[in-house]
């Protein structure tokens, strides 16, 4: 699954949702999240981010704001 991460919050571009094949962004608390049971791993969403925010979870360092993305998301 792709995460989004700290560059995120309060920016709200919204460019990664539109892209997003399976409409898998949620809004969590002051940022956007993706549910990482919807994710289907395109990679679409990532260079559209225009603050970076968008990682894929195999990167290190991730594991507070994959808890973040699987909570909020799961709120809906
Ligand atoms: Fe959506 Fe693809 Fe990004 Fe996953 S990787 S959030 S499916 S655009």
């Amino acid at each position: 699954t792709y995460v989004v991460t700290e560059a995120c919050i309060r920016c709200k571009y919204m460019d990664c949702v539109e892209v997003c094949p399976v409409d898998c962004f949620y809004e969590g608390e002051n940022m956007l999240v993706i549910n990482p049971n919807e994710c289907i791993d395109c990679g679409v969403c990532e260079p559209e981010c225009p603050a970076e925010a968008i990682l894929p979870d195999t990167e290190n360092g991730l594991e507070k704001f994959l808890e973040i993305n699987a909570t909020f998301s799961a709120q809906w």
